[in-house]
């Protein structure tokens, strides 16, 4: 039920389909985000819409994919999707995709569309998992769809290991997938983004071989805010073996800390002090009780 933005219109919800022969579903080439809307005492808040809308727009643009719509038109219609279909709180989707026209690699007079999707999906990880922390796999699959030129675009194409990654991980017991680089240095989780402590220390991978992400940032703000330092650079997987704490960051994970990987315990097992804090003020921050 409730209805979806397709192309600047609001079409019922199981009418807003696609031909067999949509370009990206073939070939892979599309960009999206993943955004979230809390529940706040003012209503459902979107948190870093205009960070989300710009990196939209990044993708679409490292994609060569031109854009139908203004920055503004993309807002609007996410804010329009939470309140045509009454949402208290949402997960939104925006995707930008190629048309039916055609196949071939050639994008040449493909025509580009954009959809905004948006429903309740209150939590990706369960309560206990944000609380205990999670038990995480490094994976076979590494993040070579993601490199140097690759880290500012969400793009569709480069999930495949991810996808992988993440099902090899629960296939093997684990919670969660850790992905290595081309090289063997950490680059992310399968759609998070991962910091390590050491010595009241933050460090997180340089972007160089992960998303850009927008949880990511908000973390290291809120982290240096505090007086924690905060360095991005190449991380070995063994530092996460002998860190004193670890965590992902996303927008559906949240600040999810990790309490095993590859069977080692990472410091006391459980979420750390550091993490504790750092998850506390982030869920203000989204929750709208400190200042955006
Ligand atoms: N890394 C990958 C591969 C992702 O898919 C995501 C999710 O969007 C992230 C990291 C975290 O990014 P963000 O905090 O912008 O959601």
């Amino acid at each position: 039920d409730g209805v979806i933005w397709l192309d600047g219109e609001l079409v019922p919800w199981r009418d807003a389909k696609i031909h067999v022969l949509t370009h990206t579903l073939h070939y892979g080439m599309g960009a999206f985000e993943g955004v979230r809307a809390y529940e706040t005492d003012r209503g459902p808040a979107i948190f870093r819409l205009k960070e989300h809308t710009d990196r939209l727009f990044n993708s679409a643009k490292i994609l060569s994919m031109k854009m139908p719509f203004s920055k503004q038109e993309i807002n609007d219609a996410q804010t329009t999707v939470i309140r045509e279909n009454k949402l208290p709180h949402a997960y939104l989707r925006p995707l930008v995709f190629y048309g039916s026209e055609a196949m071939g690699l050639r994008a040449n007079g493909l025509s580009v569309h954009v959809a905004v999707a948006g429903w309740e999906w209150p939590s990706y990880m369960s309560p206990e998992a944000l609380e205990l922390g999670i038990k995480v796999r490094t994976s076979s699959y590494t993040r070579h769809h993601v490199n140097i030129t690759m880290c500012k675009a969400k793009s569709s194409g480069s999930y495949m290991n991810s996808m992988l990654a993440l099902n090899e991980a629960l296939s093997g017991g684990a919670d969660e997938a850790l992905l290595l680089d081309n090289e063997g240095y950490v680059a992310e989780g399968s759609g998070e983004n991962v910091f390590v402590i050491r010595d009241g220390v933050l460090h997180t991978p340089e972007l160089t071989s992960c998303l850009d992400g927008i949880t990511r940032k908000s973390i290291i703000e809120l982290a240096e805010e505090r007086g924690y330092k905060v360095r991005e650079r190449r991380i070995t997987r063994d530092e996460l073996y002998i860190a004193d704490e670890a965590f992902f960051t996303g927008t559906a994970a949240e600040v999810t800390p990790i309490r095993e990987l590859d069977g080692r315990i990472i410091g006391e097992g459980k979420r750390g002090p550091i993490t504790e804090e750092l998850q506390s003020v982030y869920f203000d921050l989204v929750r709208g009780k400190s200042d955006q």
